[in-house]
């Protein structure tokens, strides 16, 4: 069985998708921007104001607190354009700069089904592939997921894992 495939299997099976009924992904401009262009819905996010600034968060379903792109199979309609908050989940981080390429990452765990039936190891080294790709080729998605996740409070009741110093070359 393909890796994601086992993965949508776990979260289906396993959990039923929980965190799908539950959390309100952030958006960053550029989740924004992908979702808008793959989805007919225009009515699946929201606006929140903190502080002075607007955070978006993909929507609800109006009749559920399920997401507004969890299908009744207990798939995700936009699976392919999902927001990176989606991507990582069950991982997360906290990132700083600490001098031009060079990085502070702090990483948290949320335990759930995959964590476990992955292994939390695994997950991460993913999470650390991806997130090294997008400092290298775009530092301001991370940075913008970061804001909004403080801002929408997406960092409470995660687990800390470990933190590390990363070195990024190469950036465009
Ligand atoms: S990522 Fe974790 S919480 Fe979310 S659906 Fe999968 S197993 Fe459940
Ligand atoms: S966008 Fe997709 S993966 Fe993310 S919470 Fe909604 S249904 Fe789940």
């Amino acid at each position: 069985m393909k890796t994601t495939e086992k993965r949508l299997k776990i979260c289906a099976e396993q959990c039923g998708s929980k965190c799908c009924k539950s959390t309100q992904p952030v958006l960053s401009s550029e989740d924004f921007k992908r979702i808008k262009s793959s989805t007919d819905k225009n009515d699946w996010f929201e606006e929140i104001e903190e502080n002075d600034e607007i955070i978006r968060l993909v929507r609800k379903k109006r009749e559920s607190n399920d997401c507004i792109f969890l299908t009744n199979e207990g798939k995700c309609e936009i699976y392919e354009y999902r927001p990176l908050d989606c991507i990582l989940f069950p991982i997360f981080l906290k990132i700083k700069e600490k001098e031009p390429s060079k990085y502070n990452i702090k990483w948290l765990v949320w335990f759930c089904p995959l964590s476990e039936k992955i292994g939390i190891d695994t997950l991460k080294i993913e999470s650390k592939e991806l997130v090294k790709n997008y400092l290298s080729s775009n530092p301001q998605y991370i940075f913008e997921y970061q804001t909004a996740m403080y801002k929408s409070g997406g960092y409470k009741k995660k687990h800390f894992l470990e933190e590390e110093d990363l070195t990024i070359s190469n950036q465009e």
